[in-house]
């Protein structure tokens, strides 16, 4: 038996799926985790989901300042007392909390917040995350545009940060083992790579055309009342789905045009 499968033994922990809580068991997964994040010793770290220290214990090798933030009762104890003395534990949800300031972010992420916590995290200023989410999920956020996986977490990141998919991981190196493969993907945050009249306008532009993303992008700016017919806003005869991001923000302008 792998130290995973002993620690879910010795903590007499049962797995939940409503807490995402599928263990890695793979060392060298671990170790190459780590290893993209570029950690040094000087950096805060901020590990979500600490489960049952796999990440962790390598991040407190790595650097002086690590703070975990655990939901789970059982988790948060065990984590505290091995780990207690080299790291801060912040017992709570992750969705909730506001996270303490950091340079590196670092999660095995559990599967159903992953959208809360990733959008949570593009508030930050940070230099470095990597995490491990489900394939399916980091095609999404590294999609090219009229991919079926292009989608509002696609254009959301791209504004912010640049995405790249390190590797894939096998479902076979979780203990309990996941229906799907997983994926590590390196997020940097970098300049907005085009610029718009008001962000906020934006994200929302973003949320209402993929929301029905086969609709004309009029009908669903009507819909939202953030336009009228007749309304000088381009590509309203157009997808979401086949529009580059850039051309997203030109909507955004002309919708932020017609209220001021
Ligand atoms: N880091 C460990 C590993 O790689 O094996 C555990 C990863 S497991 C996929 C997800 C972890 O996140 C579990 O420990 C689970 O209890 C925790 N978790 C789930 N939802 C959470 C939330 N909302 N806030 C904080 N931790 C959460």
């Amino acid at each position: 038996m792998n130290d995973t499968g002993r620690l879910i033994a010795d903590t007499g922990i049962v797995p939940k799926k409503s807490k995402g809580q599928n263990f890695l068991i793979d060392d060298r997964v671990a170790d190459r985790h780590i290893g993209y994040a570029g950690i040094s010793k000087n950096d805060k770290v901020l590990e979500v989901g600490p489960g049952l220290g796999i990440l962790t214990k390598r991040l407190i090798e790595v650097s002086d300042d690590v703070t975990c933030i655990e939901i789970d009762d059982i988790l948060a104890d065990y984590i505290t007392q091995t780990y207690g003395d080299s790291l801060k534990l912040i017992h709570a949800d992750a969705v909730k909390e506001p996270f303490p300031e950091f340079d590196v972010f670092v999660s095995n992420l559990p599967y159903s917040v992953s959208t809360p916590i990733i959008f949570k995290l593009l508030e930050y200023d940070f230099r470095t995350a990597v995490v491990m989410v489900q394939k399916e999920f980091a095609d999404r956020m590294v999609a090219m545009v009229g991919s079926p996986d292009y989608s509002r977490l696609t254009v959301n990141l791209f504004y912010r940060v640049d995405c790249e998919i390190m590797e894939t991981v096998p479902a076979s190196r979780f203990n309990p083992r996941p229906k799907v493969d997983s994926a590590l993907v390196r997020i940097a945050p970098r300049e907005a790579p085009f610029k718009v009249l008001d962000e906020r306008t934006f994200f929302k532009v973003v949320e209402v055309t993929f929301n029905h993303r086969r609709k004309k992008i009029g009908t669903s700016l009507k819909s939202a009342h953030m336009m009228e017919s007749g309304d000088d806003v381009p590509y309203i005869d157009e997808r979401v789905e086949h529009l580059r991001p850039e051309q997203i923000g030109e909507i955004a302008d002309a919708v932020f045009r017609l209220k001021h």
